[in-house]
């Protein structure tokens, strides 16, 4: 199911990402600002529990989160949208999953997995912040999946109608999480209009 979230700072911000003249350390810190607002809405009915702490004068019966939180950045670009989450979540623990186009078949192939324990009773955040034909969040999905994950929310920037039908159909339990839906991929697959390569704007490659 889409989720698309409606803020005006994370319109702002996404406008500042999209400009091509938007340099390296921008991108990054505007990119890592995004991804923080989204999990701050993102996580907004995620369970809790009770407890009590001891303040300096008196017993007080609060909440914190119930579940632990794992963020999977999809490598290389999910990387960008790690520490603005883990600002807001620190005890946030992180696994990478790695995965590239197969040449000749097109397929997407998982080159590098190493993951947390008990995904199962976790909330699996899989980061990636173009969601283009959806195939490599797809399989990385299956990955967490396959490693226990049960509640798993995927959370990208910009996406089109393409990835999230793929998405809807490979993973209908998984919530999909944009700051904008874009109108389509052009033949090289990029996202119109898009921010470009989001890796070669984190990492600074081209
Ligand atoms: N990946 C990117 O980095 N950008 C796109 O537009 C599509 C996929």
């Amino acid at each position: 199911m889409l989720n698309l979230l409606k803020h005006p700072l994370l319109t702002h911000k996404l406008t500042h990402l999209r400009r091509k003249e938007t340099n390296t350390k921008e991108f990054r810190e505007t990119l890592e600002e995004i991804a923080g607002l989204m999990a701050y809405e993102i996580t907004r009915d995620i369970p809790m529990k009770d407890i009590v702490v001891r303040t300096p004068l008196t017993d007080c019966q609060t909440f914190e989160l119930a579940k632990d939180i794992v963020l999977i950045p999809v490598l290389r670009a999910g990387l960008g949208m790690v520490n603005g989450i883990a600002n807001l979540i620190p005890g946030a623990r992180v696994g990478h999953v790695g995965i590239y186009r197969d040449h000749l078949t097109l397929e997407p192939m998982t080159y590098y997995v190493k993951l947390p324990e008990n995904l199962e009773d976790s909330i699996v955040m899989v980061l990636d912040p173009m969601l283009a034909t959806g195939g490599s969040a797809s399989t990385a999905i299956q990955v967490l999946k396959d490693s226990g994950a049960t509640t798993i929310k995927l959370v990208c920037i910009v996406g089109v109608p393409q990835g999230i039908s793929r998405i809807e159909k490979d993973h209908p339990d998984v919530q999909i999480f944009l700051a904008a839906l874009d109108k389509k991929l052009d033949e090289k697959g990029y996202i119109l209009p898009g921010l470009g390569d989001a890796g070669d704007r984190i990492f600074g490659t081209k």
